[in-house]
């Protein structure tokens, strides 16, 4: 089965998709979701499309025919050097909870021949359950990563570790350790991190990349963040307390220089130009050669209805 054929059929039943490697995953305890349950979640974010596709086209257009390659954001940190002369896209995915939209994007984007990267959110619902500290994962969300993957696109963590932790008393290094090996034992090239804006860490002015030891500022390692459950327990979180290394994580989504960035955040297509934050050359001698633009969509606010 091609691919197109494939998230065709992934897109008209997901719980029935079927590849070779996804069918042997079929008979494990992965949670089954109904079609009638994904389309309904699915139907709670129609009122909030902003954009259509060929709004997506003409924001990708300038740079596609003149000259730039849209690559992952791992292929990205693995090129062995940028030349000044050098033009790349990186586009950035940020699904939250809308997986639909992502899939139907994700195949518009094979069939334009542009590779970019999904950030799956664990505390989303296709996700799987959390209990007890543990993950029950969904067979939709092994579908999609592994649909992501077979279309040529980068799949990666989207990290709300530490609103995790500070609603659930869960410990984020374990957590990480089940989740990485799940990843990687379904076949997965998981090796990239980008912190999802959870509303509790906006109230306690944190995010949550800062989880990692690598991305914690000097002023905020160690510092302890506490939270008190509905029950009346306290459960707390140290920022830079985990190691992105120790889990085989090679990047933090904004660790990389760019030279413009177009972001939706909010449903308002914005453009930065510069921003200079978390720069960091990636084993290369150094982090600003060439021209380098990244994107950030969350499929949420894009209607891909034909
Ligand atoms: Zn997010």
């Amino acid at each position: 089965m091609n691919s197109s054929r494939k998230i065709e059929t992934a897109l008209a039943g997901l719980s029935n998709f079927i590849s070779k490697e996804i069918r042997s995953w079929r008979k494990s305890s992965f949670l089954q979701y109904s079609q009638i349950y994904i389309d309904n979640k699915t139907a709670l974010f129609e009122k909030k499309r902003k954009f259509n596709l060929s709004e997506y086209e003409t924001l990708l257009e300038p740079y596609l025919s003149n000259g730039y390659r849209a690559i992952s954001h791992l292929a990205y940190t693995r090129l062995p050097s940028i030349a000044n002369e050098d033009k790349i896209v990186l586009m950035r995915h940020d699904v939250d909870h809308d997986i639909v939209t992502a899939l139907k994007l994700a195949e518009w984007e094979r069939r334009n021949g542009i590779c970019t990267t999904y950030c799956l959110l664990h505390t989303a619902w296709y996700y799987g359950e959390f209990r007890n500290g543990r993950y029950r994962h969904s067979q939709l969300l092994a579908d999609s990563a592994l649909a992501l993957q077979e279309m040529g696109h980068e799949v990666s963590w989207h990290n709300n570790l530490i609103a995790l932790a500070l609603r659930s008393g869960a410990d984020p290094v374990e957590v990480l350790t089940d989740e990485m090996a799940f990843f990687r034992g379904l076949g997965v090239d998981l090796c990239g991190s980008s912190a999802h804006g959870d509303i509790l860490c906006r109230e306690l002015g944190i995010s949550n990349h800062q989880i990692f030891a690598e991305c914690s500022s000097k002023e905020n390692f160690n510092r302890e963040i506490t939270n008190t459950l509905d029950d009346g327990k306290a459960v707390s979180v140290r920022l830079g307390s985990v190691s992105m290394r120790d889990f085989g994580l090679t990047y933090e989504a904004y660790d990389i220089a760019l030279d413009t960035y177009h972001y939706d955040v909010g449903g308002h297509m914005r453009t930065k130009k510069k921003p200079t934050r978390y720069r960091h050359p990636f084993g290369r001698p150094t982090r600003t050669t060439g021209s380098v633009v990244g994107f950030l969509t969350h499929p949420v606010w894009w209607d891909l209805s034909e």
